[in-house]
């Protein structure tokens, strides 16, 4: 599918859901994905795009700033403490704050660097051993430890279950964001956005939709 068909798509679901066209902003996951194709997507003059992995964000952004204004780097991914540094130099936000020690590894790097991404809090709104981010349970202790060390916390961000209802995790996210007085809602993917919309997604992370799926590549 095209950049123009997923924003159209966007938009019908921003309109059908009463809320303002145009508001939701879609992050380009540009994670491995060929150079021309970002490119050609930088081209049609989209310029928010977000980055998995910290390594291969660095391998092809800056090259991509020198020739177009105006990009906005998100990482989404999971954050290393020995990435941090790398991970805020590079991007306008980090989507993937989940942990005390990265909440302070950051608060220290921001008080040295004089600057910080927008900071969103994972949530591991299903509990799943596997996934990162804060449990539901303990995330309104973790939002105000992290707002305590003068961090920049937007908002919070999820990644549902594959075999759940998207939609009972997005309405968990937005509460526990409503009760903590955050705005910012990262929620959202190529499958499942336009349930996410009507429940106050702002920021949605679309990839294969946009792109195309994912080429392998050697690691
Ligand atoms: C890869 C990725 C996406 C995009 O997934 P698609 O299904 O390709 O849209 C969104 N969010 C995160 C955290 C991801 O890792």
């Amino acid at each position: 599918m095209s950049l123009e068909q997923i924003t159209a798509r966007l938009h019908a679901a921003e309109a059908k859901a009463g809320r303002n066209v145009g508001e939701t902003t879609l992050i380009a996951v540009s994670k491995v994905q060929p150079n021309e194709r970002v490119q050609a997507i930088l081209e049609e003059g989209h310029r928010v795009f977000g980055e998995n992995r910290v390594q291969e964000a660095a391998g092809k952004w800056p090259d991509f700033r020198e020739h177009y204004d105006g990009i906005e780097l998100h990482i989404i991914g999971p954050l290393q403490t020995n990435k941090v540094r790398q991970a805020m130099e590079l991007s306008q936000a980090i989507h993937t704050l989940d942990r005390p020690k990265l909440a302070k590894t950051i608060a220290r790097l921001a008080q040295e660097m004089g600057a910080c991404p927008d900071l969103y809090i994972q949530v591991n709104t299903g509990a799943e051993s596997q996934k990162a981010g804060i449990l539901p349970s303990e995330a309104d202790a973790f939002i105000a430890e992290s707002i305590a060390l003068d961090l920049p916390v937007r908002g919070l961000m999820c990644i549902p279950p594959v075999e759940e209802e998207p939609s009972l995790h997005f309405a968990l996210l937005a509460k526990i964001a409503a009760r903590n007085g955050l705005n910012g809602l990262s929620m959202g993917m190529s499958g499942d956005f336009e349930s996410a919309v009507p429940l106050g997604a702002t920021h949605i992370r679309v990839g294969s939709a946009i792109f195309g799926d994912r080429v392998p590549t050697a690691q």
